[in-house]
């Protein structure tokens, strides 16, 4: 069995989407679970909906969504020529559980409500899809993921609860791969105990694919991107990208930590722990390479890959009594970090300070400055980039770094980090 994952970009329009079908068609005859996220841009769209619903602007949010149930109602008539009314009383249907959600009083947390509004994107979608296959004679099997992947409620960013998923899914997806080639399902999305719905955290398809994957045993995973593949740095941030065609999950995983925006970073443990392969391909052009992604020992020749943070802060801060920074002063300023959910990129101590490199926009910055500030001194820079590079050579650096100043750099014999302006 395989699974496929299909982003938001690749039924953007519902010719991507009729490009997309007759992807599906060439795997007819093989069993495949197809993963889809939200068409184009619409979890963004469901964002603003679950801000004006708790900004208390009720009018405005059921504005908005219904607007939205339209775009997705004429999309499927554009689609299917015009939409069975099975398809249209499910996408109803759907849409229902929101307008129940928009219309009550909120008393209870934003990310409550952000889940239980934002996950029918992923809904509409694969019911279109589904429909849409069905009806040209690619037989599919649409899936309610809610009903297998089941997770705590940490809402906007799930933990799966990993035994009762993985019991669910094989009876439900075993039974469904008994009558069916295709099975639809929905990424980023699951559900409570209690069944309500929650995400997995944005761009969690990826995550949803490799999961199914890792439970079902699927001989590879295939993420289909509008990219031709991996490149070694952003193209929108660096103009002279070279592809790379094979690539380990350890590299993988690297990238994703130091930043780049690839895959979403826990799609890598579910495939690497049971070795299986994870292609990303051009859903543009089915006949591209793409990119290979897996666990080998053959040595492999990267090119220089990089990967620019924006939005940078550092953060320096001293004791006042001149007390060492040692593991004492060490564990209480981590703990500080760790309670204000606060990720450090980079960090460097010396005899009486603490350096470390953080995103500029977490909510709880003011919380942690005024926790440090009790006890140290701190001081910040601003504005400023981290900027990684994996296999770097001489050339590289100079050339990149020809008009930047760095205010940090750390190196190893593979990585070199450096905090720049
Ligand atoms: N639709 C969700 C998002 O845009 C999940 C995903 O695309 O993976 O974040
Ligand atoms: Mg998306």
């Amino acid at each position: 069995m395989k699974v496929f994952k299909f982003g938001g970009a690749s039924i953007e329009t519902v010719e991507r989407a009729r490009y997309i079908a007759e992807l599906i068609n060439d795997y007819r005859d093989e069993k495949v679970l197809i993963v889809i996220s939200a068409i184009g841009k619409t979890t963004n769209a469901l964002e603003k909906i679950v801000d004006a619903f708790y900004a208390h602007n009720i009018s405005e949010a059921q504005q908005l969504f219904a607007a939205l149930e339209a775009d997705h109602q004429l999309y499927a008539d554009q689609l299917l020529g015009k939409r069975s009314d099975a398809l249209s009383n499910k996408l109803t249907e759907l849409c229902t559980e929101v307008e129940w959600v928009l219309s009550e009083q909120h008393d209870r947390p934003y990310a409550y409500y952000y889940d239980q509004i934002v996950s029918i994107g992923e809904l509409l979608s694969t019911s279109i899809m589904a429909a849409y296959l069905n009806q040209i004679d690619i037989a599919a099997e649409w899936i309610d993921v809610r009903d297998i992947m089941k997770t705590d409620d940490t809402y906007r960013d799930a933990n799966i609860q990993w035994n009762k998923t993985e019991s669910i899914a094989k009876t439900v997806f075993e039974k469904a791969f008994k009558q069916y080639n295709l099975v639809i399902t929905q990424g980023y999305i699951g559900s409570t105990d209690d069944n309500t719905s929650v995400t997995l955290g944005r761009e969690g398809s990826d995550y949803s694919a490799a999961v199914f994957a890792n439970i079902l045993d699927a001989e590879s995973v295939t993420i289909w991107k509008d990219v031709p593949s991996l490149l070694n740095a952003d193209p929108k941030l660096f103009p002279n990208t070279v592809p790379i065609e094979e690539i380990t999950f350890h590299e993988v995983i690297e990238m994703a930590y130091y930043g780049a925006q690839v895959i979403h970073p826990k799609t890598i443990k579910p495939l690497q722990n049971k070795d299986i392969p994870l292609y990303v391909k051009c859903f543009l052009d089915k006949n591209l390479k793409g990119t290979l992604i897996h666990n080998t020992t053959k040595a492999i020749q990267y090119p220089p890959i990089m990967v620019l943070k924006t939005n940078q802060i550092l953060l320096q801060v001293n004791t006042r009594d001149y007390s060492f920074i040692t593991e004492d002063n060490l564990s209480k300023i981590y703990t500080l970090f760790h309670a204000c959910k606060i990720k450090i990129n980079m960090i460097q101590n010396a005899a009486i300070s603490f350096v470390a490199c953080i995103d500029s926009n977490p909510e709880r910055f003011g919380e942690l400055l005024a926790a440090l500030e009790k006890e140290y001194d701190v001081k910040r820079n601003e504005h400023l980039f981290l900027f990684t590079v994996r296999h770097y050579t001489q050339n590289i650096l100079d050339e990149e770094l020809r008009n930047r100043s760095i205010l940090l750099e750390q190196k190893t014999r593979q990585t070199i980090q450096m905090v720049v302006q």
